[in-house]
């Protein structure tokens, strides 16, 4: 709890220039201002924020005049919900009207009513650790749900019963599954239970704001954590349906191994191989396409007489299953573009054997992925979950050869495609001959000349020609 105060404090200093000073100007002009959610938390967690989240008993147009003169730029984020974002400096603020919000059941829009009371707003948030603010310039905690001990424990509880957050705001089941993999936190048992009663009420939220948790949780530093959670409560049969389909009775035999354990540990070793990508991670699309991979295995699984089973066409079942999925959840196209591509391509390595391919089944492997080629080099490293240690590393010294062999492709197609400094028509031009032998040995001396020094300009390939053609013995 000391940490916790130190941790806070500590922040609060850091980001004083802020705080103190917007504090006085909504006191003076006799209003409530308290930074809240998300910058409190992690305040407490010992991270850093340079989004800082107000509630405020002003009204939107009082806040917004209050921050003229102060803000370096100030926008509405939804005047109808209450909020005004602005910058000033480095910090991003955003400012919103107490709430006390209700969701009509039948309806997709929330009806917006504003409060008059910080702790009335605090009652409406998601979780008790998001519902801990820090009033200012006061800088008083407040906090009657007791967020900092939820904190403390690690554990995501709803300020109210559950059933009521979850039927006011069906999306905040979401949150719960998205700050799980956010904070590594345990989401409370009657939590979960609530979960799970109320799942199918997911349906009246609008699929983008499904996508954006989602999109959080997956890019998040505990997605299995996530993920687990909306398949156990079967909010994933509402939005990810694919994920749980993994989960396919297993035959007697056990001739194949777990898909659905299979794919998480696949996304994870995506997620440790992220360092290789140029931005580095966290990459959803890469993260995606992992989870995505596999999901045409149940469709295509066939027990075959000879007691093997096999996925016949998988890869590119999958892919289209990834692309409608994608679709519904109304992802960009490139978003779907690319992780269609990875899925369709995920398999394509296997067909390189021991390194049987032609330079030019390399260069088509190149081709097809494109722009994803990194990232297809991430998902066929990661989709390796075997035990067999000497096969695993088998698996990674052959992939390693392929890249070796792009690597080398890329180098001499680079020098193929090296041409001289003039054409052939130039040539003929400066030295005043027709077609024939010299013009071709002309091109070779000015290609030897580009290989050796590196490009130069016209006026000095034509000196350079000249002296050539002077000094030669005919
Ligand atoms: P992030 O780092 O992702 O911004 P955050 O905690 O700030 O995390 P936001 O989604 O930005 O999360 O929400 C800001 C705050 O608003 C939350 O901390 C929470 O108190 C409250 N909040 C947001 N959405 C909801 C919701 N659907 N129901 C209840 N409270 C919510
Ligand atoms: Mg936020």
């Amino acid at each position: 709890m000391a940490d916790v105060q130190r941790s806070v404090s500590r922040e609060l200093d850091r980001i004083a220039p802020v705080i103190d000073d917007l504090g006085r100007r909504f006191s003076d002009a006799g209003h409530e201002l308290a930074l809240v959610g998300g910058p409190v938390r992690d305040a407490m967690l010992g991270r850093q924020h340079n989004d800082l989240d107000f509630t405020t008993s002003a009204r939107p147009e009082q806040t917004e005049r209050l921050l003229q003169g102060w803000a370096d730029a100030i926008w509405d984020m939804g005047r109808a919900f209450g909020t005004i974002g602005c910058r000033r400096g480095e910090w991003q603020v955003e400012i919103t009207t107490y709430r006390s919000e209700a969701y009509d059941p039948t309806s997709r829009k929330p009806d917006v009513d504003f409060g008059d009371s910080l702790a009335g707003d605090l009652g409406r948030r998601d979780f008790t650790v998001n519902a801990m603010a820090v009033t200012v310039p006061g800088r008083q905690l407040e906090d009657p749900y007791g967020g900092i001990v939820d904190l403390a424990h690690q554990v995501l509880r709803t300020p109210g019963r559950p059933e009521d957050s979850f039927s006011d705001d069906p999306l905040r089941m979401m949150r719960a599954a998205r700050f799980a993999a956010q904070l590594g936190f345990t989401v409370a048992p009657e939590v979960v239970d609530a979960m799970r009663a109320m799942a199918g009420r997911i349906e009246i939220i609008s699929a983008e704001r499904v996508r954006d948790e989602l999109v959080k949780l997956v890019t998040a530093p505990y997605p299995r954590r996530g993920l687990a959670l909306l398949v156990d409560t079967g909010l994933a049969d509402l939005v990810l349906p694919e994920l749980p389909a993994l989960k396919l009775e297993r035959d007697e035999h056990h001739r194949h191994k777990d898909v659905y354990e299979h794919t998480l540990t696949v996304l994870e070793q995506a997620i440790d191989l992220e360092p290789r990508l140029p931005g580095g991670g966290p990459d959803f699309v890469a993260r995606f396409a992992a989870l995505m991979h596999d999901v045409g295995k149940p469709r295509t699984r066939r027990f075959v007489d000879d007691g093997t089973v096999t996925f016949h066409h998988h890869d590119v079942v999958g892919a289209k299953m990834t692309r409608k999925r994608m679709k519904a959840l109304r992802f960009s196209n490139d978003d779907i573009d690319a992780v269609g591509k990875l899925v369709e391509l995920h398999l394509r390595f296997h067909g390189y054997g021991t390194g049987e391919w032609t330079d030019s089944a390399v260069r088509r492997y190149v081709r097809d992925a494109g722009d994803q080629l990194e990232r297809l080099h991430v998902l066929t490293r990661a989709d390796s979950t075997t035990r067999n240690k000497r096969k695993a590393d088998r698996l990674q010294r052959t992939y390693d050869d392929l890249e070796a062999r792009i690597a080398q492709l890329r180098e001499q197609e680079e020098l193929h495609s090296i041409r001289p400094d003039l054409d052939g028509n130039q040539i003929m031009e400066i030295l005043g001959i027709g077609p024939g032998r010299e013009v071709g040995a002309a091109y070779q001396f000015l290609l030897d000349l580009r290989m050796d020094n590196g490009p130069m300009s016209e006026d000095d390939a034509r000196s350079a020609l000249l002296a050539w053609w002077a000094g030669r013995v005919s």
